[in-house]
């Protein structure tokens, strides 16, 4: 500001007609007031750059994590072949972190990710399909809903061979060409497809719907919304308007076929989900969206599947 008023000193001393001044001097200072404010977007550009540098620390090639925002932490595996490449969510409370779904588990997170664990979290599994339950076994604290607590204490049906994994899951290609392996490169060299399989695992804490979990400043709350499994969950976070969705809805073509799926449960989940009020839908696949996709998302559902 201080150029300003030197500028309008100079001007002064220049011009002596004054009915120009006033619009150039106002100019000037607009100019130089956005000049500050675009420096102060790039610096703090630079920071958010250097403070994304600092989890990069943290990460190996198979995981890849992004800053979604409100202290919330993508985390997706992108060599994971896309019916299987599943996002899961880091959540930072003021008492305790809780990581919701917990991925494919090809790579153990507490050595790629280590940062993960230093306060002791939560990992809440949406549902037991391996995209999404593979790493929880690392876990000492694993919450779900029950009906998928049989499931994971006998071993979530797992391979890295689509042929087999489809028949494991009862998945009928239809024609379609099915992967030869799920993965397209080995996390490391010595690395054996053929070992990987899903630990079975105890659920130390059952979720039903209207279950709220307290992180300390960010409260969440349990949405029972079965169809794609028989206790697939989804957690919404009423203060900020946001919806952790697993499965049950995504913006891309929605699995309801598989032997414990249930079309008439999914519908009713959809009719719940297209009139939930929400800012932002953080799914198990794919990108985030905003309330008017997860409407659109919900009632192309309803159609699809309506009789007619
Ligand atoms: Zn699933
Ligand atoms: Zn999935």
């Amino acid at each position: 500001m201080a150029v300003v008023v030197v500028m309008a000193f100079v001007w002064e001393a220049i011009a002596p007609d004054g009915d120009l001044r006033a619009p150039l001097i106002i100019g000037a200072a607009y100019g130089l007031l956005g000049f500050g404010m675009w420096r102060r977007h790039l610096c703090r550009q630079g920071s958010k750059r250097h403070r994304r540098t600092g989890t990069l620390a943290d990460m190996v090639d198979w995981y890849t994590q992004a800053d979604a925002g409100g202290d919330i932490i993508r985390i997706s595996e992108p060599h994971v072949n896309e019916l299987l490449s599943a996002n899961f969510w880091w959540l930072r409370g003021n008492d305790r972190d809780m990581v919701i779904d917990a991925g494919l588990g090809v790579v153990a997170l507490r050595e790629a990710i280590p940062g993960l664990f230093e306060r002791d979290p939560m990992v809440l599994l949406t549902h037991a399909h391996l995209d999404h339950v593979g790493g929880a076994a690392e876990f000492a604290d694993r919450a779900a809903h029950p009906a998928e607590a049989e499931l994971l204490a006998t071993g979530v049906p797992a391979s890295l061979y689509g042929a087999e994994l489809y028949d494991k899951l009862g998945i009928d290609a239809a024609g379609e060409p099915v992967p030869e392996l799920m993965i397209d490169v080995l996390p490391s060299p010595g690395y054996d497809p053929a070992a990987y399989r899903v630990e079975p695992m105890t659920v130390s804490r059952m979720l039903d719907d209207g279950d709220r979990i307290d992180l300390g400043g960010r409260e969440l709350t349990v949405l029972h919304l079965p169809g794609h499994t028989p206790g697939s969950i989804a957690l919404l976070e009423e203060r900020t308007g946001t919806l952790y969705s697993g499965d049950i809805i995504y913006d891309g073509y929605l699995i309801d076929n598989l032997p414990n799926s249930d079309v008439a449960a999914y519908r009713r989940s959809m009719e719940f989900l297209a009139d939930l009020d929400v800012s932002v839908v953080h799914p198990g696949h794919g990108h985030s969206f905003d309330r008017t996709r997860l409407r659109q998302l919900a009632e192309a559902y309803l159609r699809r599947t309506g009789s007619g």
